[in-house]
């Protein structure tokens, strides 16, 4: 796939209205009341729409929230998406009742540059998940050019996030053409040696990460819950940790492959076991492979913690997607917190990508240590997975 793609800053869009498509998907308050409680999302947007309206653009902004199916779901309106977006932009966010109906068209009309509005969550029409046609261009067709800053749904191919692109001028906005710059460059040109670290929870999420890495890292790191198959399959004991027993023989090819390769793969040598998946577990230290009956692993053990750390402290870059233990429990968030605090003293270009690892580097404290920690849980899998991503692969090419 070709990462190299045009921007917002390669086009004029002085008095052009422009179909902005954001990753407004943020949590809300589970009871009704309408409160955003993480409003990162809407700030992450907040350059490339400033910049639009700075260069005289009408932005008519979009994005989905949640999964209404096709139906108009109230508690899924972008509403209140507008009003959080009005006070940090310190300019009135035009709300339109529809997506692509009377409102919206009659407000998208009247809208002049330097203006905004947003439509409501483009998931109320059934046509955004299906890719239809004709829901895209009644969307282009209030627009006159398309940028794409929503790197969390880049790796869909909805009307609102690829479709629009067959009928409108496409462009990046500066989130996703960070993303493409750090992750595509780490990818296509790394500066080596490149460190994968690869952990979570499981083999079979993480198949095609393993796959596409191993043809291009240099040393590959193995923790969280997938150890344990590995560790299973060379005839290590692994109590009641997680294991995938279908996936032991695709573990046994990895190590294989990575040999035949020249791979440095790294598994764990002890591991931090727990009497039960629970935060106050009783808590032993045992060697790799030799987990007690009734004993689960949950954390990788010191002497692999001393091994990790030194493999990233002089890597060029490092890739990181899956936390080494259940990091939510305290007692087995050290592993997990050791690797962050090694990525955060190194000099290589360090890489979070993955949802759960994401919130465990802010959780821990070490997210502006990294140099850049991805907005798209799903959408940074699939593009370590070396997969075209459709949201991508409609923009224009550099
Ligand atoms: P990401 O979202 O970064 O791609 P995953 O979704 O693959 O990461 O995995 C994250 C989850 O893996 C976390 O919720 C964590 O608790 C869990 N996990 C890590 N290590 C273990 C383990 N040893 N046993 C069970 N779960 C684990
Ligand atoms: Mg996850």
């Amino acid at each position: 796939m070709n990462y190299n793609k045009k921007t917002v800053k390669d086009i004029d869009v002085k008095g052009k209205k422009v179909l902005l498509r954001c990753d407004f998907n943020v949590p809300m308050a589970k009871d009704g009341s309408g409160v955003i409680t993480d409003d990162k999302r809407i700030r992450a947007a907040l350059p490339t729409i400033q910049y639009l309206l700075d260069q005289g653009a009408a932005v008519i902004a979009c994005s989905h929230m949640g999964k209404p199916k096709g139906q108009v779901v109230p508690e899924l309106s972008l509403k209140p998406v507008a009003a959080r977006l009005s006070e940090l932009l310190g300019k009135q966010v035009i709300m339109a009742a529809d997506v692509v109906g009377p409102d919206a068209q009659s407000k998208a009309a009247a809208l002049q540059p330097g203006q905004i509005m947003l439509l409501e969550n483009t998931r109320f029409e059934a046509g955004e998940t299906k890719n239809d046609p004709a829901l895209a261009k009644a969307m282009a067709d209030m627009a006159q050019i398309y940028v794409s800053d929503a790197f969390g749904a880049v790796h869909r191919a909805h009307a609102s996030t690829a479709g629009v692109a067959d009928y409108l001028p496409a462009v990046s906005g500066f989130l996703i053409q960070k993303e493409l710059e750090v992750i595509g460059g780490a990818l296509a040109a790394p500066k080596r040696p490149l460190v994968a670290i690869l952990g979570g929870s499981k083999v079979s999420s993480k198949i095609g990460v393993i796959n596409n890495l191993l043809e291009i890292a240099d040393t590959i790191i193995i923790g969280g819950g997938m150890a344990y198959t590995f560790s299973a399959a060379e005839g290590g004991k692994v109590g009641n940790s997680l294991l995938e027993s279908d996936w032991m023989d695709y573990s046994k090819e990895m190590v294989k492959k990575a040999a035949d390769k020249g791979v440095k793969l790294l598994l764990p040598v002890d591991t931090v076991c727990g009497d039960k998946f629970a935060p106050d577990a009783n808590i032993q230290v045992v060697e790799a492979g030799q987990i007690p009956d009734g004993w689960e692993g949950l954390d990788i053990g010191p002497k692999t913690v001393k091994l990790y750390c030194d493999a990233v402290a002089d890597a060029g870059t490092v890739i990181w997607n899956g936390p080494m233990g259940v990091f939510e429990f305290p007692a087995f968030a050290k592993g997990t917190e050791a690797v962050a605090e090694a990525l955060s003293k190194t000099n290589a270009i360090t890489i979070i990508g993955g949802g759960d690892s994401a919130a465990a580097v802010q959780q821990l404290g070490y997210a502006d240590k990294m140099t850049h920690i991805s907005t798209g849980g799903g959408a940074s899998l699939e593009f370590m997975e070396g997969k075209e991503l459709p949201g991508v692969a409609c923009l224009l090419d550099a």
